[in-house]
């Protein structure tokens, strides 16, 4: 077949083949580099955590680190295998032509056939998920999902991606027809326009189908956490304690909504693992990138990037060799077009992630600094991130080049440095 594709089609198969390998090379090798940097560091515990963290936790922590690296690595190999299956064996554009003849080319149809492939991958990631939640994090103490919770989970979650996401692709394919060339500027409008309604919808209909939300009893707690949204100008509907315990022992915090909709929510985890004056600092540390903007900021950009690769996929989809490079005979057709994006864009976007990386660390000590402000000292922050890092057992002395890709947050010592000396 390679032969009869055309030039161009050739030059950007090889490229795509040699970003696939290029990618899987550099994630296994990163995973190395932790795993080595992890067994050197592992003896005993380093001088700058004596006194923070007692010896059975910190090779504890090792163990859980080394036991994820492992399934890190098959997870890798899993998922760059099967990327290049579907690519490169021609077994897209075969389905492709089934599907079609059954059921059209109508908006419909193939709306449906980008679901079904979508939906085939994602079956691929099963077993290791599974495996990851009763295998792994039940060793290492942290499951309390039942099997009947976990397999809920993912039907409920399909429930919701036919019920939204279904309707979305459509929209999209439709504007195709109605719009002509500025279909993707149509299209980029609406997507926004659903994240937007999402925003408001989600924590009142979607939340609740895997959560249970109560709201913070009445108590020091709530009067603290009230005083601190008061002395902060946080305007917020409620404070809501989510079932977090439901499905795992790791712990977290955040907001949902945003205006008069917006609530704050706890793990009840969370509560139960820290002291009230931690929980404060915890949630001024989220007011912080509140205060600094960071969700608007964040939003703006993801926005502006959808935009440009809206974009590019136009253009893309007007050139014959990027579909005939993956045997598609089906110059122009915006679904093939999208599904071939969807499945290509991950091998560029891996290498621009330290950089998203780097942002959002910067992030995280803007809010570090807000809340050791907020709270005129900084030592209910450092106890909540000691606890938080002690519990979940993170890792603390990943690789810089590991944490560089795939650290959305800074480690717990660059944290604590940070909130010292800057
Ligand atoms: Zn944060």
């Amino acid at each position: 077949m390679p032969s009869t594709i055309g030039h161009e089609a050739q030059i950007f198969r090889a490229a795509i083949a040699a970003l696939l390998i290029a990618r899987c090379a550099a994630q296994l090798w990163l995973e190395r580099l932790n795993r080595r940097f992890v067994l050197t560091h592992s003896a005993s515990v380093p001088e700058a955590f004596r006194g923070i963290i007692d010896e059975p936790t910190f090779q504890k922590s090792n163990a859980y680190t080394l036991a994820k690296n492992k399934l890190s690595q098959l997870d890798i190999l899993l998922d760059n295998m099967v990327l290049a299956l579907v690519l490169f064996t021609g077994a897209l554009p075969f389905f492709y032509f089934h599907f079609v003849e059954h059921f059209g080319v109508s908006s419909l149809s193939l709306a449906a056939f980008i679901f079904v492939v979508g939906l085939a991958l994602s079956l691929f990631d099963l077993p290791l998920s599974w495996y990851s939640q009763f295998r792994l994090e039940q060793r290492f103490g942290f499951n309390t999902t039942t099997q009947k919770t976990w397999w809920l989970d993912r039907f409920k979650a399909l429930f919701l991606s036919i019920l939204l996401g279904y309707p979305l692709l459509l929209l999209v394919l439709k504007l195709v027809d109605w719009m002509g060339d500025w279909w993707w500027f149509w299209a980029w409008v609406a997507m926004l326009g659903f994240q937007l309604i999402m925003v408001v919808l989600a924590p009142v209909l979607i939340m609740p189908l895997f959560n249970k939300f109560t709201p913070l009893p009445e108590g020091s707690l709530r009067q603290r956490l009230l005083a601190l949204a008061d002395r902060t100008r946080f305007r917020a509907g409620s404070i809501q304690v989510m079932d977090g315990s439901k499905r795992s022992r790791h712990s977290n915090a955040f907001f949902a909504g945003f205006g008069k909709f917006r609530k704050i929510v706890l793990f009840d985890t969370l509560i139960a693992q820290l002291a009230e004056p931690e929980l404060e600092a915890v949630l001024a540390h989220e007011i912080g990138h509140y205060k600094r903007k960071h969700i608007p900021k964040m939003l703006l950009f993801s926005a502006a990037a959808s935009l440009a690769g809206l974009y590019l996929l136009s253009v893309l989809a007007r050139q014959d060799w990027f579909f005939r490079a993956f045997g598609f005979l089906t110059h122009g057709n915006i679904a093939i077009a999208l599904l071939l994006f969807g499945l290509l864009s991950g091998l560029a976007t891996f290498w621009f992630s330290p950089i998203g990386h780097w942002w959002s660390r910067r992030y995280e000590y803007q809010a570090d600094a807000y809340a050791r402000d907020i709270m005129s000292e900084a030592q209910s922050l450092i106890g909540a991130l000691r606890k938080l890092n002690e519990k979940n057992l993170s890792n603390l002395i990943p690789h810089p080049l590991y944490s560089g890709f795939y650290y959305s947050h800074p480690t717990m010592l660059e944290r604590e440095e940070a909130l010292k000396h800057s």
